[in-house]
Parts: structure tokens; sequence; C-alpha cells
């Protein structure tokens, strides 16, 4: 997977962080997303939540958000 890619912030430039974010009580959601270490700009990239159904079965749910804004346009290859 893209290791060896930079992604670079669309607003300023600059080279942007891979973080992964848990939050959530009921249902539990897990966020990956791109994070600007100079403008804080938010890329997101992937959204899992995971929720406990009424009959007891866990569901998960990803969602591929803006991953046309991620790719191609912001990732460079070295
Ligand atoms: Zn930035």
């Amino acid at each position: 997977m893209p290791r060896d890619n930079v992604v670079v912030c669309p607003r300023c430039g600059s080279k942007m962080v891979y973080v992964i974010e848990i939050e959530g009580s009921n249902s539990r959601t897990i966020r990956y997303y791109y994070r600007c270490i100079v403008c804080g700009y938010k890329v997101e990239d992937l959204s899992l939540t995971v929720r406990r159904s009424s009959n007891g079965s866990v569901e998960i749910e990803a969602l591929e958000a803006k991953k046309r804004l991620v790719y191609p346009l912001n990732i460079v290859k070295r």
C-alpha cells in the first residue's frame, strides 16, 4: 500500500500525516484521514462504523469518502 507516497495538502502544499481516530459510544466510528501538519486541513480517506443491531449481531459500515479527491490528485510518487 501507498507507504512510499506523500500526500500534499491541497490548501497549503505541506506534507500531510495519516491519522486513525476512534470515536463513539453506542456505535463506534473509526476514521482514517490525512491531516495537514501545518494548517490542519483534513482529507477523509475511509470511515468504518461498527454497531450492534437489535438482534445482537454486529454490523460494519464502510464509507470511502471523497476518494476521488485523494486519488490521484494529491499523491506524489517519489
Ligand atoms: Zn495545509
